[in-house]
């Protein structure tokens, strides 16, 4: 099966539920290109009435986090039954503000991962270097070892759906953005690991870039082998952009 690109928007901690709405309806009464898959990841408070904005269009909805378990005393947390529950499709995991901010570990990760996919949901699973990593030469060791830890509780029945974002933590809300061959390389070392460890189905999995994409360098990502579309924070919040980002992204199915 072919590769279809994916354009998630990735809304961090910005919006209002009327915020959200307003977006989520500018969003939806566009035609969106054929060759392009749109996800949408709001904020917790927002899911429920984004997705019934989202209701008869071709967009999907994802979270930005999860906690792996279904239900239980684990106060503040969302679960991957609540966000089945309010029509999310995908589920952004291992984000870098998570790593960062939260001290979400590659073990975490793994969980939330084996969750998601247990409970029907896609989990898009982020993996980048910090700069003084990628300074020290240790890029490739970093991003194949967050690969490994994290797909460490995948079914080889599963992998074919997984998303993985790389997304270089340099990058992420800079304006710097790797250039299209290095987040290439980088792409093409992720879908080793996964072809080593899953065969074929290594091959499914579509992988987006991420950092600082915008309507300019958009095309450039979307050329690139290895990259099947693009994880976008600051511009997905203004439709025109992250319109033309959409726009970009098309191409004919690969893999
Ligand atoms: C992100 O939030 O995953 C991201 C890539 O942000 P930005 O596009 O703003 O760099």
């Amino acid at each position: 099966m072919a590769r279809l690109p994916l354009v998630a928007g990735n809304w961090k901690m910005y919006k209002t539920v009327g915020d959200a709405l307003a977006l989520a309806h500018a969003l939806a009464r566009e035609a969106l290109p054929d060759g392009v898959e749109v996800a949408l990841c709001p904020p917790f408070t927002a899911l429920a009435e984004v997705s019934r904005a989202l209701e008869g269009s071709r967009i999907r909805l994802g979270a930005q986090d999860m906690y792996w378990e279904a239900q239980g005393a684990f106060t503040g947390e969302i679960s991957p039954l609540m966000l089945s529950d309010v029509g999310c499709t995908y589920v952004i995991v291992g984000h870098s503000e998570r790593r960062q901010h939260f001290g979400e570990t590659d073990a975490a990760v793994a969980k939330k991962v084996g969750s998601a996919f247990g409970h029907g949901l896609v989990p898009i699973m982020c993996v980048g270097e910090r700069l003084e990593e990628r300074d020290a030469g240790r890029t490739d060791q970093v991003v194949a070892a967050q690969m490994e830890a994290g797909v460490a509780g995948v079914g080889d029945g599963q992998a074919a759906r997984l998303v993985v974002a790389y997304e270089p933590v340099w990058a992420i809300g800079t304006g710097r953005s790797a250039s299209g061959e290095e987040a290439n390389r980088v792409c093409g070392l992720i879908r080793s690991v996964l072809s080593e460890r899953f065969g074929p189905a290594g091959d499914q999995v579509r992988i987006l870039y991420g950092g600082s994409v915008t309507g300019d360098n958009a095309a450039e990502f979307a050329r690139q082998r290895e990259i099947d579309g693009a994880l976008v924070g600051g511009a997905s919040l203004d439709p025109q952009k992250f319109l033309r980002i959409i726009h970009s992204a098309v191409r004919s199915p690969r893999g």
